[in-house]
């Protein structure tokens, strides 16, 4: 017989598994996923002092459509670099990757009710280690991606600025292969991933049409810092500045277009001003 202490808890962790029920419009989770101190600017051709502020926020989101789930960017520090008992997390030696966290991403999805399991699409804006950290996490999920940013994930020797422990276990995940400009991934126009190539070979940006909030775009790496956009600076480091330059004319056309407010992922104060999980965006 199953005793009452042990049958409560099991009882509990069934209820506490299964996913929240679908919102009846789309939801945003902009989630801390750490924080990028950047130990020299001058690859984004932008003096200390010509910075308001040198740090960078590296959110990861969550988006929950009607019809499904969408992890967007998977933060710089993989959950497995937490001792357990808490306390904050980052790289050792952080010469390279100066990236520290407060929580693992999981801890923070359990917290409105999801684990890694139920998400349904995974999308990367791009391949660099601080984007994609926890990736291995939504393996189960299905991997929106361009050819070109798989093609240098897999590639051997693999990329200096990424990390290909964190996310080897997408090569065997369902894939789906983004081939156009846009990539409408619930079908109703509201969550739409656009190419916007050159910091990244297949570098991409995440346009969601929010019902109260209005559209919003997420940046990606399309910039940084808000002076780069500003006083039109491109970083030095850009795989093809030239597309760079390209993908920042038509997003500016774009956000035009659809009057959306573009959030800096990178951007630390305005970053600092979002609303964090488990509030949200809708
Ligand atoms: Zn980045």
């Amino acid at each position: 017989m199953v005793s009452r202490r042990i049958a409560i808890p099991l009882l509990l962790a069934s209820i506490l598994a299964a996913a929240p029920a679908p919102p009846k419009s789309l939801r945003l989770y902009v989630i801390d996923c750490g924080t990028l101190d950047i130990p020299d600017t001058s690859p984004y051709q932008l003096k200390k002092e010509e910075l308001a502020e040198y740090r960078m926020s590296a959110p990861c989101f969550l988006i929950v459509h009607p019809k499904g789930t969408l992890m967007w960017d998977t933060g710089p520090v993989p959950d497995g670099n937490f001792k357990p008992g808490g306390g904050p997390a980052g790289f050792a030696p952080a010469t390279m990757r100066y990236a520290t966290s407060t929580r693992p991403l999981a801890s923070r999805l359990a917290e409105i009710g999801y684990k890694p399991s139920d998400i349904q699409y995974l999308a990367l804006s791009h391949f660099h280690w601080d984007h994609i950290g926890n990736s291995n996490l939504f393996a189960g999920a299905t991997w929106l991606v361009t050819k070109a940013d798989h093609n240098i994930m897999f590639a051997d020797p693999p990329s200096p600025r990424t990390e290909p422990q964190n996310f080897s276990a997408l090569k065997t995940s369902k894939t789906v292969y983004l081939t156009r400009d846009e990539y409408d991934v619930f079908g109703d126009k509201t969550v739409i991933i656009k190419a916007a190539p050159g910091h990244s070979p297949g570098h991409q940006v995440l346009f969601l049409k929010l019902r109260n909030t209005g559209p919003v775009l997420l940046s990606g790496d399309l910039y940084h810092y808000p002076e780069e956009r500003k006083l039109h600076k491109i970083p030095t480091t850009e795989f093809n500045a030239d597309q760079t330059a390209a993908s920042r004319a038509a997003i500016e056309g774009f956000l035009k277009k659809t009057g959306a407010q573009l959030w800096i992922q990178h951007d630390y104060t305005a970053n600092a001003k979002l609303k964090k999980s488990p509030e949200y965006y809708d």
